[in-house]
């Protein structure tokens, strides 16, 4: 008997004959930690999928077009980022694009649940690819509402890389975390948060961005295209009190990457111009 995987996600699309499944060949991990159900399985064409609380985190498959984005847009777009915080991120997969970049002396992971941690360093090592072991970085167990209220450390780029808004994903798309954030970034530091898929989620982006707006001078949103985040491209958010952040020129940005000297799969500088660009029905729903 085949066994798959439903995405929660679009179990409530099921009675209008739309589902996203996956099929499952193995199930190499599924146990439940004090805050939420994960699962580690293998499939045909994603290879092996995290997914937490129903919902698809990361496959070994397309995992690049999400990560790239989340990190080098920001990083790039700052041009002298040297400390990091990711907030969440418990598979690797930012922490492992934050460390390509060699000026970043700095990057603490807070991610609340270690069993994310420990299952994605044993079942999917190429998401964080030996970074967890990298004395730049720094691996720490803890609510990040709870982190970002009480670090005393400042950081250039902060990056959100949660579990959706449910769960103990949801104080992360607060206000009151946003002004954490705010208050233990440098001046002019960038922040940036996954903030769903527009076509299936519609109400996230503009409620993000929305809060955002409503603590930092300059909020927007910009896109990836993420094949197993299905129904399009996923917004993300961006945040910072440094305007000019968002209007760095293409060439500026090349010169940047090339000095970065590592190569991407998803990331280029014509793509990280071409994400800010929305659709008209995004640019409808931020009016
Ligand atoms: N890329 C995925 C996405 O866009 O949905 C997210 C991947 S990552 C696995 C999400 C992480 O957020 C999980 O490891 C989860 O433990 C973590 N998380 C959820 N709530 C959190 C909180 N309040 N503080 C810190 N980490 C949290």
């Amino acid at each position: 008997m085949t066994a798959w995987y439903d995405e929660a996600l679009y179990t409530k699309w099921q009675d209008k004959g739309y589902a996203q499944r996956f099929r499952i060949d193995r199930i190499l991990f599924e146990d439940k930690s004090e805050h939420q159900d994960v699962i580690v399985f293998e499939t045909p064409l994603f290879g092996r999928i995290l997914a937490i609380d129903g919902i698809i985190q990361t496959t070994e498959r397309d995992e690049f077009a999400y990560h790239e984005m989340m990190v080098h847009v920001p990083i790039l777009a700052h041009g002298s980022a040297t400390k990091v915080l990711i907030i969440g991120g418990g598979d690797g997969g930012i922490m492992r694009e934050v460390m390509r970049h060699a000026d970043v002396t700095l990057c603490h992971m807070v991610d609340i649940d270690d069993m994310v941690v420990e299952i994605s360093k044993k079942y999917l090592p190429s998401l964080s690819d030996g970074v967890f072991d990298n004395p730049r970085g720094k691996v720490v167990i803890a609510d990040g509402c709870k982190f970002v209220k009480e670090t005393k450390e400042r950081y250039d780029v902060v990056i959100v890389d949660s579990t959706d808004p449910i769960g103990p994903g949801a104080v992360l798309f607060t206000e009151e975390f946003y002004t954490d954030c705010r208050n233990c970034m440098t001046p002019g530091g960038i922040m940036v948060t996954q903030s769903g898929v527009p076509f299936a989620q519609p109400e996230e982006f503009p409620e993000t961005r929305k809060r955002l707006r409503s603590v930092f001078k300059d909020a927007g949103i910009y896109l990836s295209s993420v094949p197993t985040y299905a129904c399009g491209f996923m917004a993300l958010g961006w945040a910072s009190d440094e305007a000019k952040h968002r209007d760095v020129s293409e060439a500026t940005l090349a010169a940047r990457f090339k000095k970065a000297s590592f190569k991407t799969k998803y990331y280029t500088p014509g793509i990280h111009k071409a994400a800010f660009q929305l659709p008209a029905y995004m640019v409808d729903a931020l009016k």
